[in-house]
């Protein structure tokens, strides 16, 4: 493919949804697949919906994801300005030239008497076209006043490179507004005059805006401009159902997963796959990777599945992926706001050697600050927990003490308290006590951590030291 222009052209209204990022993903792996380019520019004429901060939550994230611009806020570019609500001069201009044409016209028509044609057409069970009301003789444009496009009746075909051929037929063709009486533009109308003037190739956007298509190639051919590439980008569907995903289908802010301990890393990888697949088995890809496997025709034309249990899996796997090959200092170095509080008077290399045993069981960062509490403070003594246990309840409260007795004296002989020489010293006391792995290892685990899963004993002990080991087993035995 020769060098592709895309854009990811987010409107700035707060919330960053999970579709909202795979409409950033797709259009840079193609420009980065190509040499082209990606065009960040922000969609902000709708005024109700403005959200302040809202510019730097989307940059913010972009950056975190890996996704950088080319052209747009912050790096510039030849084509700004980037922010569409400083292009509304612009926008006018175009217009204007569609009124020159005789292609666009202004009008003056309140929104009573347009409700009144709606109605009137509801009344005679006819769509509500409003070429049909079009004003006879449209006055000189004046600010104030919305300019409505001057649309022809006729049938239109075009290609989607998801979707496939699509046909319409003149009844979808209608007079849009181009410029509202506040004097911004509508999407329908900035999208088309900013894309070209960007020389946009590739109009990547969510599916929604297909039905549309027709009156934006009636606007591209009254300019007299060359159609982009279309590309429709599946919904994403709530988890139960046959609906787009919602806030409220489970589906967190990508700001919210970012915050819980996703990695950006599986982020990427989870929403790319979300709609797309190379044809293989392959589950996990590194952004190099996508940049070279990533198809346009590889992109599934029905709805794409929302599954948070997948995402969190693949996060599981990234955070072994990167402990893996980068080490575990890498792995550390993204775990800094993920400690439970007590973890700040430790050292930097007590906290590593807690993360190295244990970050196979992570499934998000986050998970941390349950996961490690007993390593860095006490654990509340549980008896319950202890006697109530399915290894240990079939012992009586007397066996469990002589059990820990005998663990506490088993213990106190290891001489250089290394996992090895632990593990050694369990191994004897299975022999020495006759008691099934389960059952001592149960009643050991739970004494030191109170938690109702550690990673292997022998490595949990060896990082909390001898001597935490040992107080906590003895405060259990004593309360027992
Ligand atoms: N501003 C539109 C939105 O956020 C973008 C659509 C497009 O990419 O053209 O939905």
């Amino acid at each position: 493919m020769k060098e592709a222009i895309t854009r990811f052209a987010p409107s700035p209204t707060g919330y960053i949804h999970i579709g909202n990022v795979r409409s950033a993903i797709y259009p840079y792996l193609v420009a980065r697949q190509t040499g082209g380019k990606m065009i960040l520019r922000i969609e902000d004429t709708d005024r109700t919906r403005y959200v302040e901060g809202a510019t730097e939550l989307i940059e913010d994230t972009l950056k975190w994801l890996g996704l950088e611009w080319d052209e747009g806020p912050l790096v510039g570019g030849p084509n700004g300005p980037y922010f569409q609500s400083e292009r509304t001069d612009l926008y006018i201009k175009w217009a204007k030239k569609l009124i020159d044409s005789g292609r666009a016209y202004a009008d003056p028509t309140p929104s009573e008497k347009i409700e009144e044609y709606r109605a009137k057409c509801n009344a005679e069970k006819k769509p509500f076209l409003y070429r049909n009301f079009r004003p006879e003789n449209p006055p000189a444009w004046e600010p104030g006043m919305p300019i409505r496009f001057k649309s022809e009746p006729k049938a239109y075909s075009w290609t989607d490179a998801v979707m496939g051929e699509m046909h319409t037929g003149p009844e979808v063709l209608d007079d849009i507004i181009l410029i509202k009486a506040d004097g911004f533009p509508t999407y329908n109308f900035a999208h088309i005059v900013d894309d070209t003037e960007m020389g946009v190739t590739h109009v990547m956007r969510g599916v929604e805006y297909l039905s549309s298509t027709p009156n934006y190639l009636a606007i591209y051919e009254a300019l007299g401009l060359e159609r982009p590439v279309f590309v429709s980008l599946p919904h994403i569907l709530a988890p139960q159902g046959n609906k787009k995903l919602g806030k409220r289908d489970g589906a967190k802010s990508v700001t919210e997963y970012r915050e819980d301990g996703v990695l950006p890393e599986a982020m990427l990888n989870y929403l790319a796959c979300l709609g797309w697949n190379d044809g293989t088995e392959q589950e996990i890809y590194t952004k190099q990777d996508l940049i070279e496997k990533f198809s346009l025709d590889r992109i599934q034309s029905s709805g794409a599945r929302y599954d948070e249990t997948k995402l969190l899996w693949m996060n599981g796997q990234w955070i072994r992926k990167i402990a893996t090959e980068q080490g575990i200092e890498a792995l550390y170095d993204r775990t800094v706001n993920f400690w439970p509080e007590a973890a700040a008077s430790y050292s930097e290399d007590y906290r590593k050697a807690v993360l190295t045993i244990i970050y196979d069981r992570l499934k998000t960062l986050s998970d941390l600050r349950n996961m490690t509490a007993y390593f860095f403070a006490d654990p509340q003594i549980d008896l319950d927990m202890l006697i109530s246990n399915k290894y240990l309840k079939k012992l009586s409260e007397a066996e469990i003490e002589t059990l820990l007795k005998q663990t506490i004296a088993a213990l106190s002989e290891v001489t250089d308290w290394s996992a090895d020489s632990i593990q050694e010293t369990l191994n004897q006391l299975l022999v020495s006590t006759g008691k099934k792995p389960a059952e001592l290892f149960s009643l050991i685990r739970i004494a030191i951590s109170f938690a109702p899963f550690s990673p292997a004993l022998n490595l949990t002990m060896a990082t909390l030291g001898r001597e935490v080991t040992m107080a906590r087993l003895n405060k259990v035995a004593r309360a027992i």
